[in-house]
């Protein structure tokens, strides 16, 4: 019996996503997708929330009017999405009707295919995007999101399957966004799916830890109907299996994908050519990764921790998080490190390591978590970290959107006059900061895409006089800048003044001393000694001043939110007393050991 297996190529979307930091412009898609629509790919994947974003703040292109672009271009082949279920392309949950006005401008648009998954994997996240991209006649695909534990069985991500089968979705993604899937926990899962379930199973797996393409194979020999590659010139390590490589591996077998190995080789060799004008992006560890499957950190996350324990001048403790990750992850419940989660949980095991006691600094985000704001947690979480980080604060047992209020109307009134369409509004609700200022340039006629470096051999690298570099590309959370170095101020005031481009934006930065008493250009602010000397444990920004002098606080009153590493934590008072002096205002930059807040008592 012979079953073709259908495939999606991922390069307008993940593939470019993992390998050049999603920075592939639409000028450089057009040109092959002619070609492209004549493969007979069952999907292309096109959309997601980093290209939006990417498109949005970095690119300066409206993220609609490539939907459309590319859905003219492509007129015979589906275009696939991904969609994080109520977060839909955000980071916070919407209320019902962003997510139904968000799908159906979507499908409006071009999209055919919903690829729907949730972080915590609760398929009540999952529910109104699904009955909207069912309203809107889509295909609706129900998200297996990978990941192991204790807590995660074949039968557990079987029955999420059922439950989601039971919303009306029309096949399943397993969705291995770690490349934490081995070939025969692959086999056993897409076995098991098959055997109780009567839809088409897609496989979704990176080849970080080169294992990828001989989990799809397993898959397949199991009764998967479907993979996920891409073109052999963006496929492979953080990216997924070439796309001509799983072609000529089934071909002529009963899996035979039917797709043209000629046609396939030309769409490659383009995308090695364009591959190069975005050299800027590539990471500087390509290849084979296997630490995730010794650790479990994905990849990504990897990156990110580094940068975060940089900023905080601890590199050096980068194991201890490593080690205190899985420790976090099982406090709360064993969630799968997929965003947002993973920084929640990497943020914390940082603070953890840094503070030198656990859970002496709760981040925002983990109370949040912990009262189940953002869905269930896969298993047990641990209690008295529950009561130490919410007090008697209620526990929300509801999907979490069951108590927003409809906000279409609000997001349509605070974006005004700029949106021109519904689509602009739902790109100011998606991406309230980057989201404002570019429909605020467009409407100036100031959108400016960052600048691309020349290709290696088509410019000499500028440097200063001395011979010293002046231009560098930084990694920050995974994405690159480009920043030039223009001049340097003169020394005084204990700062040092740095003229440079960000991405070709004129910026000027301040450098100060970290410590308060070196130099004259510190914050001036004397060293905590007594208990009611409110301080940080973190180098960070003031969020919030929750109180004012004279005002009466309790012992374990929160005075203080303040930011690091894009997480929110409340600082607290440590005795009961009267604040008598308040040394910092929102938006200060704090440094641990900082007498922030007196309180006498
Ligand atoms: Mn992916």
């Amino acid at each position: 019996m012979s079953k073709r297996i259908t495939v999606t190529d991922t390069i307008l979307r993940d593939a470019h996503q993992s390998l050049l930091a999603t920075r592939l412009r639409t000028e450089d898609m057009l040109p092959i997708c002619d070609k492209l629509d004549q493969v007979g790919y069952w999907s292309l994947e096109v959309w997601g929330g980093a290209t939006f974003d990417a498109c949005v703040r970095f690119l300066k292109e409206d993220p609609w009017e490539r939907l459309r672009t590319l859905r003219k271009a492509l007129p015979n082949t589906r275009l696939q999405m991904l969609l994080r279920g109520q977060n839909l392309l955000g980071y916070r949950h919407y209320s019902d009707d962003v997510v139904r006005a968000f799908v159906a401008k979507a499908a409006e648009n071009g999209i055919d295919v919903f690829r729907i998954f949730d972080a915590m994997n609760d398929v009540r996240n999952l529910k109104v995007a699904i009955e909207a991209v069912k309203a809107a006649g889509k295909h609706a695909q129900g998200t297996i999101a990978y990941t192991t534990s204790p807590v995660h069985t074949v039968e557990t991500f079987v029955q999420q399957a059922k439950d989601m089968a039971a919303m009306g979705i029309d096949s399943i993604a397993i969705k291995d966004m770690a490349g934490l899937l081995t070939p025969f926990a692959t086999g056993d899962l897409v076995k098991a799916l098959k055997a109780e379930l009567d839809l088409p199973v897609f496989i979704h797996s990176h080849d970080t830890a080169g294992l990828a393409a001989m989990c799809q194979l397993k898959a397949i020999e199991n009764g998967a109907d479907h993979i996920d590659t891409a073109i052999s010139s963006m496929a492979w390590g953080t990216s997924h299996p070439g796309t001509e490589s799983m072609v000529a591996a089934l071909k002529g077998t009963q899996f035979d994908t039917g797709l043209d190995l000629e046609l396939l080789q030309e769409v490659g060799m383009y995308f090695h050519a364009v591959r190069k004008k975005y050299h800027q992006f590539e990471s500087d560890f390509t290849g084979v990764d296997t630490r995730v499957q010794v650790n479990q950190v994905p990849g990504g996350m990897m990156s990110n921790l580094a940068n975060q324990l940089k900023e905080q001048g601890a590199l050096d403790r980068i194991q201890d998080v490593f080690a205190e990750i899985p420790r976090v992850r099982e406090d709360l419940g064993f969630p799968p490190l997929v965003t947002p989660t993973s920084q929640i949980v990497g943020t914390q095991a940082v603070f953890n390591v840094l503070a030198g006691e656990r859970y002496k600094t709760i981040t925002n985000e983990v109370k949040l978590y912990l009262q189940g704001r953002y869905g269930q947690a896969p298993g047990a979480v641990n209690e008295k970290l529950r009561r130490q980080a919410i007090g008697g604060e209620e526990v929300i047992d509801v999907r979490p959107a069951d108590l927003l209020k409809p906000e279409m109307d609000r997001l349509r009134g605070e974006v005004g006059a700029l949106a021109k369409s519904e689509e602009d509004v739902l790109t100011f609700a998606m991406f309230p900061d980057i989201g404002r200022k570019f429909l605020e340039e467009r409407e100036a006629g100031t959108l400016k895409p960052e600048q691309l470096l020349p290709a290696p051999g088509e410019g000499a690298p500028a440097a200063s006089s001395e011979g010293v570099p002046t231009e560098f590309i930084i990694d920050v959370h995974g994405e690159s800048y480009r920043v030039d170095i223009t001049g340097v101020g003169v020394k005084g005031d204990g700062k040092r003044h740095f003229y440079l481009s960000l991405d070709g934006m004129p910026e000027e930065v301040v450098f100060e001393p970290l410590n308060a008493f070196v130099g004259d250009g510190g914050s001036k602010r004397k060293q905590a000694s007594e208990p009611g000397h409110v301080t940080t444990s973190m180098p960070g920004n003031v969020v919030d001043v929750l109180v004012k002098v004279g005002d009466t606080v309790k012992a374990g009153q929160a005075v203080l939110v303040s930011e690091a590493m894009k997480m929110e934590s409340e600082i607290q008072a440590a005795i009961a007393g009267t604040v008598k002096a308040v040394n910092v205002a929102k938006g200060d930059r704090v440094n641990p050991g900082e007498i922030l807040i007196e309180i006498e008592a």
